[in-house]
């Protein structure tokens, strides 16, 4: 029977560790740690994402402060703003909610954030540094699949991975984190062809291509691990789980999985920033 990777139980086991931790900073230095949540335009889901990220905040006991920045915000607005954050001591981390309206260049913007306050792992400079094995915040959607991959003692020495998906957020990161733990990755994307041949050797499939199912259950080998980094309307990921459900090893369901992983991680690294800073 495949193992559930249930990443809403562990992050909430993270959680409680967390608000220990948060508490030990107030204590000791009387200050509690703000996360800023950057959110530019009216996108209704990322919208929904920040309050996401703001009630974790809450639940581990930091502060999280939301900067709503109009549709019609130019790159320099934006990184007016990151620049003034980035010169708040109050401030431990700060996040900028991809993606961005089209006119802004969210590349420029990320990189703007201070390397230590980049508590999301956006910048160029820390895929870097974690590509070249340095201790930096990881990028918090594959630092989250990472930490649950270790907690269930998935092994990855040598095995072949596949990274259907190549953002700078989420799927190179991602293949290089699995690189640093010795699996030999394949990364896919919109120009690959035969992928379903290249998924089908696969020992461990993380989707993350944005499309509905697309990564189907007769392509997978039996005793594959899946990670599904996508969310459809309806609780559908990148990948066909039901279908692959009798002959996979382990799976995150969709909800459940990675987003609850993703939010952990994100918290997790403000209240290290904190520590590093306070303590
Ligand atoms: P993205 O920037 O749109 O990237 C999608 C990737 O999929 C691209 O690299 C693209 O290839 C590839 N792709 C598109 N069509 C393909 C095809 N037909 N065959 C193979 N590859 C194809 O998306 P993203 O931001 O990485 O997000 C991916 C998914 O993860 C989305 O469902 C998103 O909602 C989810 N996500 C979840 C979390 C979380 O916390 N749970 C966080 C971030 C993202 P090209 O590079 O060639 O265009």
């Amino acid at each position: 029977m495949a193992v559930k990777l249930d990443g809403k139980a562990l992050s909430r086991k993270m959680e409680s560790e967390l608000l220990i931790r948060s508490q030990a900073i107030i204590d000791k230095t009387g200050v509690k740690p703000v996360l800023a949540t950057v959110l530019v335009g009216d996108d209704p889901s990322s919208a929904i994402y920040v309050n996401m990220k703001g009630r974790a905040c809450k639940r581990v006991g930091i502060k999280s402060r939301k900067v709503l920045l109009p549709n019609d915000s130019t790159t320099e607005n934006v990184l007016d703003k990151i620049d003034e954050l980035n010169n708040d001591d109050s401030v431990f981390g700060i996040l900028l909610q991809h993606p961005v309206p089209k006119q802004i260049d969210e590349r420029a913007c990320f990189d703007k954030i201070a390397l230590s306050k980049d508590v999301d792992g956006v910048t160029s400079l820390g895929f870097g540094k974690m590509t070249m094995g340095e201790e930096v915040f990881s990028c918090a959607t594959p630092g989250g699949i990472m930490k649950m991959l270790e907690h269930y003692d998935i092994p990855l020495e040598g095995k072949d991975a596949v990274v259907v998906g190549r953002s700078p957020i989420l799927g190179k990161p991602m293949a290089m984190m699995l690189l640093n733990k010795n699996a030999t990755v394949t990364i896919c994307h919109s120009r690959t062809k035969n992928l379903s041949d290249i998924i089908s050797r696969a020992d461990i499939i993380v989707g993350a291509v944005g499309i509905k199912e697309f990564i189907k259950g007769d392509w997978i080998k039996n005793g594959a691990v899946l990670i599904d980094a996508g969310y459809h309307q309806g609780g559908f990921g990148d990948i066909e789980i039901d279908k692959a459900i009798d002959k996979c090893s382990a799976y995150t369901p969709v909800p459940g999985g990675v987003g609850p992983m993703t939010i952990a991680t994100l918290i997790s690294q403000t209240i290290k920033s904190a520590e590093m800073k306070l303590l």
